[in-house]
């Protein structure tokens, strides 16, 4: 019998396309406040702001256990690509994650899986840490298409060899995200075992111990049910991480 791997969890904010260089004051009380809600969890905490935020946040976050990470890189490391930002550029600015396969660049850029794996790949190239996100729509889930469109997705964004170390899967239902509407924490448990079952599979030990994130309207109000749930090893987090008294109340399932 094998024994139980024991995971650290990630409470992780993702502040999407929000906050201005004028706005520092704020982002350096922002940091501040969650590196005080951060000390006491038994979670790591990781905020990514907009690239052009992270070198403020690296700096307001020194001392604290607070990491930071881009929202999505290009797959190559430079060249003519214009407007896009590399997962070099991304660690040279300070991040240490990436995210990647968001569904928002998925239906906002039309991202397919492969080209996921590519941006995770390059991450990886780069020293970063991936969080590939996957889920699935409305119309999937109304169709019964869950697991399929899951464990598709998880096929061909993943790439050969990774780690529990060099990578986390987010489980983000799209029709979730930024509704206030969950899955029940039935319907989490089922995706989330499918998924560590699906990496266990295909990447033996390296599966069983990589993080599992749960993401899509997680607050403080349902983040104890939602990190109680079994192979849920932490959280993404969209809106409320934009208010250090939300992120707080989310960390706080982990004191
Ligand atoms: C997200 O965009 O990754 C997300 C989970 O957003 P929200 O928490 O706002 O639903």
């Amino acid at each position: 019998m094998t024994a139980k791997v024991k995971i650290k969890a990630l409470v992780a904010g993702n502040w999407k396309m929000n906050g201005l260089k004028a706005s520092s004051k704020e982002v350096k009380t922002l940091a501040k406040l969650i590196a005080k809600a951060s000390k006491k969890a038994k979670c790591d905490v990781l905020v990514c702001p907009p690239a052009t935020l992270i070198p403020a946040l690296k700096d307001a976050a020194k001392g604290s256990k607070i990491a930071i990470g881009g929202q999505d890189c290009h797959a190559n490391v430079s060249g003519a690509h214009t407007g896009d930002i590399s997962a070099e550029m991304l660690k040279d600015a300070g991040a240490t994650y990436v995210i990647v396969g968001h569904s928002e660049r998925r239906a906002d850029h039309g991202e397919t899986s492969e080209a996921v794996c590519a941006k995770a790949l390059a991450a990886h190239r780069a020293g970063l840490i991936a969080i590939v996100c996957v889920g699935e729509t409305e119309t999937q889930r109304d169709a019964g298409e869950t697991l399929s469109v899951i464990a598709a997705q998880l096929a061909a964004s993943l790439p050969k060899g990774i780690t529990a170390k060099n990578t986390i899967v987010a489980y983000e239902p799209v029709w979730a995200i930024g509704t206030g509407r969950t899955p029940t924490a039935d319907d989490v448990a089922k995706v989330h075992a499918a998924i560590r079952a699906a990496l266990k599979k295909r990447f033996k030990a390296e599966g069983e111990a990589m993080r599992l994130l749960y993401g899509g309207s997680v607050k403080a109000s349902n983040a104890v049910e939602l990190m109680g749930v079994a192979n849920v090893n932490g959280a993404l987090v969209g809106g409320a991480s934009l208010k250090a008294a939300d992120f707080d109340g989310i960390i706080a399932a982990y004191r």
